[in-house]
């Protein structure tokens, strides 16, 4: 299925599938505008420190209109019967940390921002914002120490004293820990001074984590989009294989980003640059060589299959990334991708707090904590700690 830019040329789409899906489309589309205005207004931007920061009348007033107690699946039902369509609404979840019938479909805001909002790219990349924000930072006098380990974290009653690397110590009047929360908590910390215990860790449910694979043809692939969902095998088995009962899948779904199709600058003339994305179980053990060569062996099948003609034969550049490189990279728990699941009894105030319960100046920001996974929210998580430590130092 080509699925178009825009939500007129959706419209058009969906009618040609289902019947009524057109107006059907534009209904799910307005409730789920005022999810995401709702959402962005009321809900975001909150440090998740206190249940009264949510009183707010036109939250209470709307409670049912953001389907907080329905699910994405029961949602998506009601609004379309095609198995594709259904299956298309659904899909921007899978992320999330937890199978549609279980994710609220307050959700459907994320289909909000990505079918009318629009799916943009960023020229050079995502790596041109993380620039522009540097830059940024520059001009306003921050200062960056690049390729230093934080080893632990020096406290003196109860209150950080330091940041140690394996070069310097660091002073601190108040520290935001922007790496994985856990990390943090148990490698940094004394265990006297966590605020929550390996248990509660390990009762946590994690979103996702990924098998990755990046890769140079030495050669252009004709019909290529720049997004392309494989959704050639059955879903339903590969979410239970991530969300229910984890497992390498056994005959999994996956995404394919071919920036170069968008932005030839990223790759050597009339070359590609493929991206493959196949969403795993965080904590999945035996993340060996072998597992990586039978996955991309499966890929590589169903590219060929798709694209109509030999692909491996022109694979230039080829590298994969997993569980242990998550971990070794950036002290992922579990070798997680997108932090904590969107599940609702790890939302709000019952994420990780911002603010240490035990270290009275240690604030932590990031995908574990409030508001939650994704870049944007990443990004907002900076902002509202940032001013939770102006409020109180
Ligand atoms: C393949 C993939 C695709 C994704 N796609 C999307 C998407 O389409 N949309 C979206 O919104 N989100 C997406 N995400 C999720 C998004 O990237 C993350 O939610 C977000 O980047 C998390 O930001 P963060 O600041 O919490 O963590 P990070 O960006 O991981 O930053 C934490 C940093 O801390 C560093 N660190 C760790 N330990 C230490 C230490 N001891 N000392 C010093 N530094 C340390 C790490 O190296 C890392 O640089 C994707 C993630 C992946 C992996």
């Amino acid at each position: 299925m080509d699925i178009p830019a825009g939500l007129p040329a959706l419209k058009e789409l969906f009618e040609s599938i289902e019947p009524g899906a057109a107006i059907a489309l534009e209904k799910f589309m307005e409730e789920a505008a005022y999810k995401y205005k709702v959402g962005m207004e009321k809900l975001v931007h909150k440090p998740g420190q206190s249940i009264t920061e949510f009183i707010d009348w036109d939250l209470v007033r709307g409670v049912f209109k953001l389907d907080v107690f329905t699910s994405m699946r029961t949602h998506v039902h009601k609004f379309f019967r095609h198995p594709q369509l259904r299956l298309l609404m659904e899909f921007p979840v899978i992320f999330l940390g937890a199978m549609a019938e279980q994710t609220p479909a307050l959700y459907s805001l994320m289909n909000y921002a990505d079918m009318v909002g629009g799916t943009w790219y960023p020229k050079k990349g995502m790596y041109s914002i993380v620039d522009a924000m540097y830059q940024l930072a520059l001009e306003q006098g921050v200062e960056f120490r690049f390729n230093e380990e934080v080893k632990k974290i020096t406290l003196h009653q109860s209150a950080v004293k330091s940041v140690e690397t394996a070069t310097a110590q660091y002073l601190a009047d108040a520290v935001i820990g922007g790496a994985d929360y856990h990390h943090i908590e148990t490698s940094l910390l004394p265990s006297s001074h966590r605020s929550y215990s390996e248990q509660y860790w390990d009762s946590r449910v994690m979103a996702p984590s990924c098998l990755l694979y990046f890769i140079g043809l030495n050669k252009k692939l004709p019909n290529l989009r720049h997004h392309t969902l494989f959704f050639d095998t059955p879903f339903e088995v590969h979410a239970k294989e991530i969300y229910e009962t984890p497992a390498w899948p056994s005959n999994p779904l996956f995404y394919m980003s071919a920036v170069s199709v968008t932005d030839p600058e990223s790759a050597p003339a009339g070359c590609e640059n493929i991206f493959l994305l196949i969403p795993v179980a965080a904590g999945l053990q035996d993340d060996s060589e072998e597992i990586r060569e039978a996955y991309y062996e499966k890929l590589m099948d169903r590219l060929e299959k798709y694209t109509g003609q030999p692909i491996r034969n022109a694979v230039v550049v080829k590298r994969s990334f997993a569980h242990r490189d998550f971990e070794a990279a950036y002290n992922s728990f579990k070798g997680n991708a997108y932090g904590l699941a969107n599940v609702l009894k790890q939302t709000a105030i019952l994420k990780p707090s911002c603010r240490s319960k035990k270290v009275k100046n240690l604030f932590y920001t990031g995908q574990l904590t409030v508001p939650g996974p994704g870049v944007p929210p990443s990004l907002i998580s900076g902002e509202l700690v940032a001013k939770e430590v102006i409020r109180n130092f």
